[in-house]
């Protein structure tokens, strides 16, 4: 569903990206780890076009990501982003987070784009702070309303940025368990995260990513109890 063939990309001097070969298949769960800094971020910014590339070649359903206008804005909508940030529309509710992108680029009327955001919102646990403005919720419930804003869109593949590493601890398991039951439903999933617990029991597969280059990819079993590589040694040492 999702192909990246050898992808490459600098920030000026900085080789960001190397030669990243990536294949994400339909319904399957991809949890990317890695050093700060190796280029993870990067890496999902680039599958929606938050970031261009320099050379290869980036494919969502067999299509070349569009560069600019409505072709744009509909990637965008096929590829359902969640970041650290929270960055819900402070000044609209909760409800209208939900809403706007499926009438405005999903051409919905706004009744049905309501029902389909109401039905969302309840299914990841926040259904009665739909009026509500997101300062006015938590940190976690704020990014439930995030993935139900990305899921409204009807997505075919949903990237994930580090979405709990703001939260307070408390919060990270009602996110996690969203997660969790998306990974379920078969839906497509790319998620950067530090929550090898997560990584162990949703992950189809592990990308270990360091100075910007895919150094191993394997099944969570197996990479967690046999990384092949030094720099992967190394880094489950300091983190498990
Ligand atoms: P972290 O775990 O800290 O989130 P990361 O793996 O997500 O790290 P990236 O955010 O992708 O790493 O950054 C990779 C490298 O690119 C870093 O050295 C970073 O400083 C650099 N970088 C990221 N964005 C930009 C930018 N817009 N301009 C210049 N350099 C950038
Ligand atoms: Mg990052």
């Amino acid at each position: 569903l999702v192909v990246l063939k050898s992808v490459n990309k600098h920030f000026g001097a900085l080789h960001v990206l190397q030669d990243i070969d990536l294949t994400v298949a339909r319904g399957e769960v991809v949890v990317v780890i890695g050093p700060s800094g190796s280029g993870k971020s990067t890496l999902c910014r680039t599958i929606n076009r938050l970031e261009t590339i320099d050379t290869g070649s980036i494919t969502i359903d067999g299509k070349a990501l569009p560069h600019e206008g409505k072709e744009l804005a509909r990637l965008r909508a096929d590829v359902g982003m969640v970041f650290q940030s929270f960055n819900l529309f402070a000044h609209k509710t909760v409800l209208e987070n939900v809403t706007l992108g499926q009438v405005k680029v999903r051409k919905k009327d706004k009744k049905q784009a309501e029902e389909r955001a109401r039905t969302l919102l309840d299914r990841v646990g926040v259904g009665a702070q739909a009026e509500k403005y997101p300062a006015q919720l938590s940190g976690g419930q704020q990014q439930r309303v995030a993935i139900a804003r990305a899921l409204a869109m009807e997505p075919k593949v949903m990237l994930f940025d580090e979405p709990t590493s703001a939260l307070d601890p408390e919060m990270i398991n009602e996110v996690l368990e969203v997660m969790q039951q998306l990974a379920r439903d078969g839906m497509t999933m790319i998620v950067v995260t530090h929550e090898m617990g997560f990584a162990r029991s949703a992950a189809n597969r592990v990308v270990f990513m360091a100075d910007g280059r895919i150094v191993e990819a394997a099944s969570p079993d197996q990479f967690f109890s046999n990384p092949r590589s030094d720099r992967a040694k190394d880094f489950l040492s300091k983190i498990l």
